[in-house]
This record gives structure tokens, C-alpha cells and sequence, in this order.
């Protein structure tokens, strides 16, 4: 294997900047800088694309974007810690890599980064699921980004991906399906990272769609899935109860049988039923 840059191996980099990984900061950290670039490589071209990395760490998959020819990376970490190492990796890429201290909840990428621009990250698991809602569930679409690649635990991962009618079936698949193509598109063992977390991993590429698969209002649409998986086993009549006037009627012109589960309604389905709503 080719080294992807000239900079130190990432165990250097480590025990030179005492990077030990924090379990409270979700700190589960790539050192295959081969594996980095691959994951980068999923989010397809990079070059003519600005990128937001949350979480770079000690900067292993920002080398990786980094080396995959990325216009221009900006980093958010929240440990203190990694910014030394990240500097390091900044004065080797001039001009291409900004890195800013803080919490990506707090962050607004438009404010730093210029169109188009691509989403890759190796994400802390604790707050992976609130990013990536946040970043799918915008008033306005297209949303400011083209793709997200982003790691996942496997689980989460199947849930983005998951068809009507199966266990994985849920709010974060029907809001991924309506507005983007999702793929999992890698898969990782524990032992990918360091330290080893308990769960396997994927890496989900996730290209925002020109316009959302059916037309409906997104809060309606969001308010609608949440009430129905509430409690995913009640037939649709029963969770949404109280909703609307004609509730069966509007089910019954939505295709959905009154005695159905959320987890069998389809997208298209919530959609239609949404478009009664309002
Ligand atoms: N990208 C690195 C890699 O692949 O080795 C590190 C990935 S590690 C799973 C997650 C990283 O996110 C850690 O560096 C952690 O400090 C950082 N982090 C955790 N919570 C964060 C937050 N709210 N905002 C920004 N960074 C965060």
C-alpha cells in the first residue's frame, strides 16, 4: 500500500499529541489512511466540491479528502485536543483546509463553505442521527449540500436504507427516501477503528434528490410519520385518531387500509395522505 500523503503515520500523530480516544466525545478513530481515502473515493468527485467534515479527530479521513483532491475541507471538531495534529495537516494542504472548534450542532456550512458542497464524515455516533435529521429535514429543497457519505453504526445504517414491511422500516427511512438515492455502500468491522467499538459499521452515501419523490408540505409530512410510528404496531386508524375529520375516508383515498401498520405504508402513500392534510 501507497502512502496517501507525506504527513506522520496516524499512531505518530496520536502519541505526539496525546490523542487518547474519549468514549464521552464518541471518539472511535480510523487509522488506515488507505481506508480513509476510500471512504473519501465513496463520496465520488471531489474537486470541484467544498466538503464539511464533522469530527476530523486526529485527521485521518481529512487527509483522505484531502489527498482525493477536495476544492476545500472545512473541519468541526469539538475537542480541543485534535487541533494541533489537524494544524499539522493544514499547513501540508495550503489554503484548502479550515479547522474550527466546535460543536457541528452549532454550525451553519453555508456561512463557511461555498456551492456545491459535499458532507463526508466518520461521525460521532451520539450525535449522528440528530445531524443527519437536521440536514434532510429543511424547509427549503434542494438543501444547501449534494451528498452526504457518513459513517453509521450498521443498524442505524439499515434504517436509512430499510423497505416498508421490514423491522428497520421507520421515520429516518421514509425522510431519507423522499428527498435522496441512498446506498450503503461500505461495510466496517469493529476492528476498522481504534478503539474498537462494540458495533459493526457502514458508510451510507446519500444524494439529495432535485425535487422530493411526491409532493407534500414537509412539517405535515414529518408530523404525520412521527404520530404514525409512535407506536409502529397500531393499526394507522388507531395512531392517528383524532388527526383530521374523515380520517378513514382520507386513508381509504390515500390507499392506505385503516387496519394497516405504519411499517407497511409506503412512502408514496404518507405522501398522498399528507397532501390531504392540509
Ligand atoms: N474522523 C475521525 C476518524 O475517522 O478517525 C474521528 C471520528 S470519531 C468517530 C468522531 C469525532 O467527532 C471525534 O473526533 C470527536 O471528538 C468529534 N465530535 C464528537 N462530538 C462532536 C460534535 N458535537 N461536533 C463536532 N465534533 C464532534
Amino acid at each position: 500500500m501507497s502512502a496517501i500523503d507525506t504527513l506522520p503515520p496516524l499512531r505518530q500523530v496520536i502519541a505526539e499529541y496525546g490523542l487518547s480516544a474519549r468514549k464521552s466525545m464518541g471518539q472511535n478513530f480510523l487509522l488506515d489512511l488507505n481506508l480513509t481515502a476510500k471512504i473519501a473515493r465513496a463520496a465520488g468527485d471531489l474537486t470541484e466540491f467544498d466538503v464539511l467534515e464533522v469530527g476530523p479527530g486526529p485527521g485521518g479521513l481529512t487527509r483522505g479528502l484531502l489527498a482525493e483532491g477536495a476544492r476545500r475541507v472545512l473541519a468541526v471538531e469539538k475537542d480541543a485536543r485534535c487541533l494541533p495534529a489537524l494544524a499539522q495537516i493544514a499547513d501540508h494542504y495550503p489554503g484548502r483546509l479550515k479547522v474550527i472548534n466546535d460543536d457541528a450542532l452549532d454550525i451553519d456550512m453555508a456561512e463557511h463553505l461555498n456551492a456545491p458542497i459535499k458532507v463526508v464524515a466518520n461521525l460521532p455516533y451520539n450525535v449522528g442521527t440528530e445531524l443527519l435529521t437536521r440536514w434532510l429535514d429543511v424547509p427549503q429543497w434542494p438543501p444547501q449540500w449534494t451528498s452526504l457519505t457518513l459513517m453509521f453504526q450498521r443498524e442505524v445504517a439499515e434504517r436509512l436504507v430499510a423497505q416498508p414491511g421490514s423491522k428497520a422500516y421507520g421515520r429516518l427511512s421514509i425522510l431519507t427516501a423522499w428527498r435522496t438515492d441512498a446506498r450503503i455502500v461500505m461495510d466496517l468491522p469493529p476492528e476498522a477503528f481504534t478503539p474498537p467499538p462494540k458495533v459493526r459499521s457502514s458508510v451510507v452515501h446519500l444524494k439529495a434528490l432535485d425535487a422530493p419523490r411526491f409532493p407534500a408540505n414537509p412539517k405535515v409530512l414529518t408530523d404525520l410519520v412521527a404520530r404514525a410510528f409512535n407506536q409502529r404496531r397500531k393499526m394507522m386508524r388507531a395512531s392517528l385518531k383524532g388527526l383530521t375529520n374523515d380520517l378513514e375516508d382520507k386513508l381509504a383515498a390515500a390507499g392506505i387500509k385503516p387496519t394497516d401498520r405504519a411499517e407497511v405504508v409506503t412512502l408514496e402513500q404518507f405522501c398522498a395522505l399528507a397532501r390531504l392534510l392540509v
